[in-house]
């Protein structure tokens, strides 16, 4: 325990999310949410920030993801072994899970900066001899299971994790939820503080991520009861959550002394959900080392030194010649075209106007959007010459989204030998850096208000490929039409009707193709590297975690 002092010494911000995303041989992902808490860590580590995460140590990962001929997913799962990156702590803790006594512990993982600083990660693991088998298996799979699993997870996570926390005797000043998963923390601290309720408020920070009602998990209170429930603690849940059903978001909410949504227009639709709370807003960010791609790493160290620790100073990177923006650019591209012709087959080429696609298959994304009028894009192709690069994977148990991306598998071959379109497998952070740097435009079609912020768009921004979106998330705030990148659709808050509204940004997408997006890249090529250029200079600059961290200590932690 002494040494570890040393470890924990100054950790003073205790940062809890379900997922995170640190590394390729570390899965304990999914997506936008483990990638954001991955570089949330990042950042805090440059910036030598107290904090220490937690999380759960999903062992058996989120799953790789394959095709069959249909083009239907078929998932396999790699167990990751965390002794080979992670020290095993002593302190064990105990809940009490069905009646049953669940022994926790944590692994110790210790990232660091390339400025050597280090933020340490706790791996939060039941998978011991004195658990009975299924209580072994609760940190298991991320997101797996049905919902009991579920509630198991957030027990861990929450209560167990503020446990770990009082056993290795950190001293937290703030405890910041990633999202309502780790809700049931403030139960922990509730009573702690002899169920002082404004003494946990000033402890907890949230941050929602979800705009939409059903994304928010909620509990019956008779599956609450039956895991861990004794009378005194429904009573408290019932009292700072909802009466009828545990909402993990609610439960936040309610002792949380700040709460942020992660865009502006986030935090507004967040404020119309949960009428009568404060919801401030902190737009999120990526960590901009490490979604820069190596050719234009070379190009920031040559015309803006210090640009890694200091993200801002991209703010000039209009001092870079454009010839020099292009020729980075071109590498990156050829070594994602390679890497598509290796894998596909689909013999695309180093010149052609290279669109990129890649999200979570969930209905929002809208994945077949450029799909709605074929007709219609082959005589854009026709006329300019496209070729499209998608990626994405569904949830094990989603049928409807593994359907949504067997739908692509036939527009592609409906579409074969007159445009080529690839669809990669097993999108991971390093297939998305190949993507978002090698690309020509990067495409984003949610159905708005759902996507919450968005990060990939950031992520292309940072090595100069220029955004084509539907004005929601965070792209409201980054756009400036034809200077940082083109809009789909009407402005947010024009007011129209759904079916309008889709209408308008299928119509919009088409033409802005055909009229403006292909003949700026065939015939204005300096017009487009100056948009490239403006993507690093008027976005990458900004939209990164370091800014987005320095408003965390500076707004929620002090
Ligand atoms: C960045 C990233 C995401 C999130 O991208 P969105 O734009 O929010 O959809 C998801 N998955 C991976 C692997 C990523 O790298």
């Amino acid at each position: 325990m002494d040494d570890l002092k040393g470890v924990f010494n100054e950790h003073k911000i205790a940062y809890f999310s379900m997922e995170i995303g640190l590394s390729n041989d570390i899965p304990t992902y999914a997506g936008g949410l483990g990638v954001l808490a991955g570089d949330t860590i990042r950042s805090s580590a440059d910036l030598n920030l107290p904090i220490i995460a937690l999380t759960l140590v999903s062992k058996k990962g989120f799953f790789n993801q394959h095709f069959d001929e249909n083009g239907w997913q078929i998932e396999s799962y790699e167990e990751w072994d965390p002794s080979k990156y992670a020290e095993l702590l002593e302190p064990e803790i105990n809940l009490k899970i069905e009646n049953r006594n669940v022994k926790v512990k944590a692994w110790l993982y210790k990232y660091y900066s390339f400025t050597k600083e280090m933020i340490p990660i706790l791996f939060l693991d039941t998978d011991f001899e004195e658990n009975e088998p299924k209580d072994r298996e609760i940190t298991h799979y991320l997101y797996g299971g049905d919902e009991k699993y579920r509630l198991k997870q957030e027990i861990v996570l929450g209560m167990g994790g503020a446990r770990m926390i009082d056993a290795l005797e950190l001293d937290i000043r703030k405890y910041h939820m990633n999202e309502g998963h780790s809700s049931l923390l403030t139960l922990e601290l509730l009573h702690n503080y002899n169920m002082d309720g404004e003494k946990v408020r000033n402890l907890c920070v949230f941050t929602t991520h979800t705009p939409v009602k059903a994304g928010h998990d909620t509990f019956p209170y008779t599956l609450v009861e039956e895991l861990f429930g004794d009378n005194e603690d429904i009573e408290l849940l019932k009292k700072y959550s909802d009466s009828d059903k545990l909402d993990m978001t609610r439960l936040a909410l309610n002792l949380s002394d700040y709460v942020n949504g992660v865009a502006k227009r986030h935090r507004e639709i967040s404020k119309q959900m949960f009428p009568g709370y404060e919801i401030n807003t902190i737009t999120n960010g990526v960590h901009t080392y490490n979604w820069t791609c190596s050719h234009f790493k070379q190009l920031y160290d040559e015309f803006v030194p210090g640009w890694a620790a200091e993200p801002e100073l991209l703010v000039r990177a209009s001092n870079i010649p454009y010839g020099r923006v292009w020729e980075a650019h071109n590498k990156a591209k050829k070594d994602l075209i390679d890497y598509v012709n290796e894998k596909t087959g689909k013999d695309m080429d180093y010149e052609t106007l290279t669109i990129g696609f890649s999200r979570r298959a969930a209905e929002y994304k809208r994945h077949s959007f450029i799909f709605t009028d074929l007709e219609r894009l082959k005589k854009v192709n026709y006329k300019g010459n496209l070729q499209f690069i998608f990626a994405g994977k569904a949830h094990p148990r989603d049928e409807a989204g593994k359907k949504i991306i067997q739908n692509i598998f036939g527009y592609i071959k409906e579409l074969e030998g007159q445009i080529k379109i690839a669809y990669l497998e097993d999108y991971d952070m390093e297939l998305a850096s190949k993507m978002v740097s090698g690309v020509d435009i990067w495409l984003n079609t949610p159905m708005r208000p759902y996507e919450a912020s968005g990060t990939s768009g950031m992520k292309a921004a940072h090595n100069g490929v220029i955004n084509f979106s539907v004005l929601d998330g965070w792209w409201i705030e980054g756009w400036i039409e034809g200077v940082t990148g083109w809009s789909i659709g009407p402005k947010s808050y024009e007011y129209s009707s759904e079916d309008k509204i889709a209408k308008q940004e299928i119509d919009d997408f088409y033409n802005k193709l055909e009229y403006i997006i292909i003949p700026t890249y065939y015939e204005r090529r300096n017009d487009w590297i100056k948009m490239m250029s403006n993507s690093i200079s008027m976005i990458a600059y900004y939209f990164n975690t370091h800014r987005m961290m320095r408003r965390y200590v500076t707004e929620a932690y002090l």
